[in-house]
């Protein structure tokens, strides 16, 4: 039998087949992802990444695919998607919220409980797992400030496991030491504030990104990080690389550090701006800029 009817077979309606990439991705770009299967809990997590190892099959962990760009040929294999780990639960000062829990979700709670650290990255729009896994943050304040610890599954042994953030390594959008681990889910911990304070901010936030952000088109965010002491955006400007376009795929005029699907783009329209932008602002100013966001299946 082929092994994705089994995975089929197995989870009926939470597995799709041949599903095109830019029906799950912010960029709406992509083609068809081999499998797509939506787990409910960790035992079926263990059991498909048991039957992916047993039969030699390619896979991905996606949580909203907010921040990937999986390419137009799609992806040949698994792609292990979390949506349905939406467990959250809060206790006095601690949140605990599982994997595939909105990290928008979280923030939401967070301040309305009065609870201080993560306010500012209100409205990021993908999951805890994605958060955790890129240390995702906005205006100073990341991931990692309030994450106390967090369980994964041991992508090696397929243990389940209680890691401290002092066990990995990590700083602006980069986290070491996590690339082979199923993150399930992790624990907050904040100090108090007066919640009116903190809904301010975040109202404040939300309007900021309203207006400075192209989010009326589809993008997935920032596409470099930001080089020491600059910004990309700013590098980006100076090269007069504001508004170029190839094919469907546009730097935005509104915030020039996005990368916006106009209507028709492709993975690879997006690719080769992205390319361009690099080569033009090496060229220019001698700055590499390093890519914020994931490159899945073959360009
Ligand atoms: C309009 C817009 C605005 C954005 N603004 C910001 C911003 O201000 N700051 C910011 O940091 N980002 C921002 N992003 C990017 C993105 O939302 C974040 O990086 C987010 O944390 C990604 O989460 P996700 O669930 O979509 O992850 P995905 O895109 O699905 O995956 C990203 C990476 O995380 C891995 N991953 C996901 N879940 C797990 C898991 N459970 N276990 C192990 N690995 C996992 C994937 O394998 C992949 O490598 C923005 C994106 C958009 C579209």
């Amino acid at each position: 039998m082929n092994p994705y009817e089994t995975i089929k077979e197995k989870f009926n309606e939470r597995a799709i087949l041949n599903l095109p990439a830019k029906e799950i991705t912010s960029y709406k770009t992509g083609g068809a992802i081999d499998l797509i299967v939506y787990p409910e809990n960790t035992d079926e997590i263990v059991f498909i990444l048991d039957f992916i190892k047993k039969k030699n099959l390619n896979y991905f962990i996606c949580g909203r695919a907010t921040n990937v760009l999986i390419s137009d040929n799609g992806f040949k294999g698994v792609f292990i998607k979390t949506d349905l780990f939406k467990t959250i639960r809060h206790e006095e000062n601690r949140i605990f919220a599982f994997c595939g829990v909105l990290w928008d979700k979280m923030i939401e709670l967070s301040v309305l409980n009065g609870l201080l650290g993560l306010e500012k990255t209100s409205y990021i729009p993908g999951s805890i797992g994605g958060a955790i896994r890129m240390n995702a943050g906005a205006f100073g304040q990341e991931t990692f400030d309030k994450l106390e610890k967090f369980e994964v599954i041991d992508l090696k042994t397929l243990e389940v496991k209680e890691l401290l953030k002092s066990s990995v390594k990590y700083g602006y959008r980069y986290v070491k030491g996590i690339e082979n681990y199923f993150i399930l889910g992790g624990e907050f911990l904040f100090e108090k504030k007066d919640p009116k304070e903190l809904k301010n901010i975040r109202d404040e936030i939300i309007k900021q990104r309203f207006e400075k952000q192209p989010l009326e088109f589809p993008s997935a965010g920032s596409v470099f990080k930001r080089p020491d002491n600059d910004y990309a955006s700013r590098l980006i400007e100076v090269c007069g690389l504001k508004g170029i376009k190839i094919g469907g795929a546009m730097v935005s005029e509104k915030h020039s550090g996005f990368i916006i699907n106009t209507g028709n783009a492709t993975s690879s329209d997006i690719y080769k701006l992205i390319n361009t932008v690099r080569e033009k602002v090496y060229q220019k100013t001698g700055v590499l800029l390093e890519l914020e966001q994931v490159i899945v299946g073959e360009f």
